[in-house]
């Protein structure tokens, strides 16, 4: 009888484990880098990367996400 609760116990201690890697990858990098817009595929200036660490579009698409963000639905 304890062997199918150790072995999932084990399954999910690995999950976890997994799951805590994945965040201390995540957590060592400050931001992800974005160089090219993800809606319009545009360069992102390096300037804008700098001046926003993990900025994900140009200029012209967060003007059009943060007009569609207003009111939020
Ligand atoms: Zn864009």
């Amino acid at each position: 009888m304890a062997d199918a609760c150790d072995l999932r116990s084990d399954r999910a201690q690995q999950m976890l484990d997994d799951a805590l890697a994945a965040r201390l990858q995540k957590a060592s990098r400050p931001a992800i880098d974005h160089p090219y817009c993800l809606d319009c595929d545009e360069a992102i200036p390096l300037k804008r990367r700098e001046a926003l660490p993990g900025v994900e579009c140009c200029v012209d698409c967060q003007a059009i996400r943060e007009h569609k963000g207003v009111g939020n639905g």
